[in-house]
């Protein structure tokens, strides 16, 4: 990939990730900063946000994104069909959540969206940040992801 990536960097665990503007992801990509936001909207992605609000993306987000775009336009999946997949990795086994919050999450087994798609979890409500949690970070490691829903996702 031939971006040349800014010099903010994450503050997450991966401490140095380079950090991407939506408008040089579009350009990469060739799509619309405007899909980067439908994506977001349609629950598949969770960009990093700086202080500011402003949305920045890491090669791992770039990744997704190929991802998400091979499954529209080769496997002919709509959002709501990723959504229902990515609803399938196991959340409350992956955190570990509680019995309690198991019975009260609405991203239970009936959910048919990732649980990062709803507005209220129990662990939002405890203030927990979806982009930096261990099952959001599952679809950021695309390969990872194959393995973990058992589905054949053709990203490669
Ligand atoms: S913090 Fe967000 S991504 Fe993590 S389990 Fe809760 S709702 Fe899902």
């Amino acid at each position: 990939m031939s971006l040349h990536p800014i010099t903010e960097t994450s503050d997450s665990s991966s401490q140095s990730e380079k950090l991407y503007t939506p408008r040089e992801v579009a350009h990469e990509l060739s799509l619309s900063v405007e899909s980067l936001r439908l994506y977001e909207r349609e629950g598949l992605l969770v960009p990093y946000k700086l202080d500011s609000g402003h949305r920045r993306y890491t090669q791992s987000d770039i990744e997704w994104i190929v991802c998400i775009q091979r499954q529209i336009h080769e496997n002919k999946l709509n959002f709501a069909g990723i959504r229902y997949i990515l609803s399938m990795l196991p959340c409350h086994e992956m955190k570990p959540c509680c019995l309690e919050d198991q019975k009260t999450c609405p991203a239970g087994v009936a959910s048919c969206r990732p649980c990062w798609d709803f507005d209220v979890t129990p662990c939002r409500i405890k203030g927990e940040n979806c982009r930096t949690c261990v099952v959001y970070q599952q679809v950021l490691n695309v390969d990872n992801l194959k393995k973990i829903l058992s589905v054949k996702f053709k990203c490669d």
